[in-house]
């Protein structure tokens, strides 16, 4: 789960980082209330659950209350990579002399946590790993022993980061280890950590992914998921209990058992080619029922990218007449005349197959391997495109 910048400053707060406590808005009246409490100039901030807001035009500095208002009417609403922004955070604006990355993550490799620091901040530390790797400092963290005071000096001399900043830098990187650990944190990460022209060290914005599988135990943080921020479909997947990644392609799947899901996207790939492949990972589980069929369609049907669906069913605990009728049932709910290829194996295939059969829907037809099925929903997604172009 993702904490928006707030939470996850206010977090850093309470771990004894420093930050500019600022408020948040939902509607330009309130930007102003907030600019005018914190007292100009401040920054107004989207709060959005991407990265990159800077460049999107979702950070700007107000020198009056009424600027602040103007920038929230303009942010709030915004689009930034298809999230839409309903909050924003209102900052005292800092005077930056420097800006610093500092991150912790886990190193599955390593098997441990790794904190890296950097010079270049302000930007993504993808970007830094990508063209200038040697501007980012590592230090692996092991978990018996925690963050050890030589390895945070380690990370600033390996930033070249001004002597007198060391001592308080360190104990900020020790914070945020700390914050990591007690939040059962995936991610946490200070980008940028800024020096200002006073000569202070401040967290200026602030990401923090939790570890679902442990949500059960950290409830203060749980009930900071803001469902209105995430994609919808998302949420909805959650919901139903179904595992959902979205992709770019054209071909829905509707798998059960995530490794079956796998091969099915590898499959619509491999014919495919560079044009065609899965809109997404979907694992709708075992023995799902015919209600969590319905709702993954519903879902895989929202994504306008989709030209075709492919279901891959492998009917173990699953049984495919469960499944079928849940197929039925969701095109009920909801229409579509999308070419749609089944596959049923399995308990109660025979049966499955039957029930699709009968109901004599022209856009369903079934395939007897992956092979086929793969070929077909390929097919009929280049089909598709093909008349989308020609209709252009
Ligand atoms: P991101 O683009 O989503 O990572 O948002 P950030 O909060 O990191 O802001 C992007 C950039 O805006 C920062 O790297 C800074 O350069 C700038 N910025 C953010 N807050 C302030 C501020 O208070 N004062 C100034 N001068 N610049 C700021
Ligand atoms: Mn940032």
């Amino acid at each position: 789960m993702n904490l928006h910048e707030y939470q996850s400053k206010f977090r850093f707060a309470e771990f004894g980082i420093p930050i500019l406590k600022g408020k948040t808005a939902s509607t330009p009246q309130e930007a102003y209330e907030a600019a005018r409490e914190l007292g100009c100039p401040v920054v107004v901030k989207a709060q959005v659950l991407v990265g990159g807001r800077g460049k999107a035009g979702g950070v700007k500095v107000a020198r009056t209350p009424e600027q602040a208002e103007d920038h929230a009417n303009a942010i709030l609403g915004m689009k930034i990579k298809g999230l839409t922004v309903r909050k924003v955070l209102i900052d005292p604006a800092a005077n930056i002399a420097q800006e610093i990355y500092l991150g912790i993550t886990n190193d599955r490799a390593a098997g441990r946590p790794v904190i890296m620091a950097s010079s270049e901040g302000g930007i993504e530390i993808e970007q830094v790993a990508r063209e200038n790797p040697d501007a980012i400092a590592r230090e692996h963290i092991d978990p018996f022993l925690g963050l050890l005071d030589y390895q945070a000096r380690n990370l600033a001399s390996g930033i070249n980061l001004p002597h007198e900043h060391w001592r308080v830098f360190s104990r900020i990187a020790a914070n945020l280890y700390r914050c990591y650990l007690a939040s059962d944190a995936v991610l946490a990460e200070i980008n940028p950590l800024v020096i200002t022209g006073e000569n202070q060290l401040i967290a200026l914005d602030g990401k923090m992914i939790i570890d679902d599988n442990a949500l059960f135990r950290q409830p203060q943080l749980a009930e900071m998921r803001d469902t209105d921020a995430e994609p919808k479909e998302e949420t909805l997947a959650r919901a139903a209990g179904i595992s959902y990644v979205k992709l770019n392609g054209q071909i829905g799947c509707m798998v059960n058992g995530a490794g079956l899901a796998m091969t099915t996207m590898d499959m619509t790939k491999l014919y495919g080619g560079d044009e065609i492949g899965p809109a997404n990972f979907l694992d709708i589980g075992g023995g799902a029922q015919a209600s969590k069929v319905a709702a993954a369609l519903r879902i895989i049907l929202d994504d306008a990218n989709v030209k075709s669906v492919l279901f891959n069913i492998f009917g173990g605990i699953t049984r495919c007449d469960e499944v079928a009728r849940g197929i039925l049932e969701a095109l009920n709910e909801v229409p579509s005349s999308l070419p749609m290829v089944i596959r049923l194996v399995g308990t109660n295939s025979e049966e499955g197959r039957a029930i699709i059969d009968n109901a004599n829907i022209p856009n369903l037809s079934s395939a007897a391997t992956l092979t086929e099925a793969a070929k077909k929903a390929v097919e009929a997604a280049r089909k598709a495109l093909a008349a989308d172009k020609g209709a252009q």
